[in-house]
């Protein structure tokens, strides 16, 4: 849909981003509240933008769940402590280790190692995982295992991580602390800090749909983003869990996550932008919109079967099948979309990368 169908004052903005023009907060607010053949103008403008900074090319991340241990409260979130109904898991040290050379196999480059915040997994035992894996299967290694102190970071990139994946869930640091029971924003934005400092190619993001969450919110969200300038943006719908305090609170709504995801793809050009599990899970076509409103990776799940089912941190996720069968699929999704998967190293173009370890 071309820019010259929408309204006046939506197609100046719209064309305002798109030439790459810095947004202010009252812009976006603006782009968040386009609704019907507007908000369609704006994401086929996020995909014209997506084409030109990071091609058709989708990248691929193979994620493994390997701890369901938490000891924060979120009040979203499933594997809260205060959720008694979760049963646990942990992987073993061999366990991860075998299913890393499964992604290895599936010639997906790169794993995501997430988990609770669990200290059972102490900094030594992380350490000698990264090592491992590098070691034995030569992926690229991404963290997203929570709030650390900057030792610990400092320790997980010299064993050889290269990423890590820290989404600061809210910009509003009274709704941040609200939602995270002892925890504070400020504290999450100075680990983002440190990883960046450290190296790491840094992974932020926010979720939409949050109680109290307003268009100014997300507003602050996205300008948080571009000021982080982040390498990769996870943006997803919050999903409501019928064992959490917000049991009650209704879902994102999937038009408003597809919008915010343009409005990043547009104000930081060259981000690796996941298509969400979370919008794969609201809506069965939500990741190829999603692919097609700004999102250029997939992140599959290769959790072995037995335990992805307990990695409960919203109902209904998708992904089921073996990893062969999950890849099929998806490759047949994209050509559906006319976009083929990349099977490189998938780091954020167009940026120098200073490393002994990113083979
Ligand atoms: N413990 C780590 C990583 C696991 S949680 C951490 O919190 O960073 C990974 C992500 O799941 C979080 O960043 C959050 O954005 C998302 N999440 C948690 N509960 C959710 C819910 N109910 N709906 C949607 N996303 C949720
Ligand atoms: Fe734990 Fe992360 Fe869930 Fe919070 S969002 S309860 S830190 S797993």
């Amino acid at each position: 849909m071309s820019i010259s169908k929408a309204n006046n004052h939506s197609k100046d903005l719209i064309e305002k981003a798109v030439a790459g023009h810095d947004l202010t907060r009252d812009d976006i607010v603006q782009l968040l509240s386009l609704v019907g053949k507007d908000a369609e103008i704006l994401l086929a403008a996020a995909d014209t933008v997506r084409k030109q900074y990071v091609g058709d090319e989708v990248y691929l991340r193979g994620i493994i769940e390997f701890s369901n241990y938490c000891e924060r409260n979120c009040l979203y979130c499933g594997l809260r402590t205060g959720n008694s109904k979760l049963r646990h898991y942990r992987m073993t040290e061999d366990d991860i280790i075998a299913t890393a050379k499964q992604v290895k196999k599936m010639q997906v480059p790169t794993v995501v190692l997430q988990s609770g915040e669990d200290s059972f997994f102490t900094t030594a035992i992380i350490c000698r995982i990264i090592q491992r894996i590098r070691k034995e299967t030569g992926l690229i290694i991404t963290l997203s295992i929570g709030e650390r102190s900057y030792e610990d970071y400092q320790a997980f990139k010299k064993a050889g991580a290269d990423r890590y994946l820290l989404k600061h869930e809210t910009a509003s640091a009274e709704l941040f602390q609200q939602m995270r029971p002892g925890c504070k924003l400020e504290s999450r934005v100075q680990c983002l800090q440190w990883l960046k400092e450290l190296g790491f190619e840094v992974g932020t993001g926010n979720m939409v749909g949050l109680p109290k969450q307003t268009r100014e919110t997300l507003a602050d969200d996205l300008l948080f983003m571009k000021d982080m300038d982040a390498d990769m943006l996870g943006i997803g719908p919050y999903i409501a869990h019928p064992e959490t305090p917000l049991a009650a609170s209704p879902n994102g709504d999937v038009e408003l996550t597809l919008k915010v995801l343009a409005i990043a793809r547009l104000i930081t050009r060259n981000a690796n932008i996941p298509a969400t599990t979370a919008l794969g899970t609201l809506d069965p076509e939500g990741r190829l919109k999603a692919l097609q409103a700004g999102a250029n990776v997939v992140m599959p799940d290769f959790t072995p079967l037995k335990y992805k089912n307990l990695y409960d941190i919203y109902p209904g996720r998708t992904d089921v099948g073996s990893p062969a069968d999950i890849i099929a699929k998806l490759k047949n999704d994209l050509a559906s979309i006319g976009r083929t998967i990349l099977f490189g190293d998938g780091y954020r173009p167009g940026k120098t990368i200073n490393s002994q370890t990113n083979i």
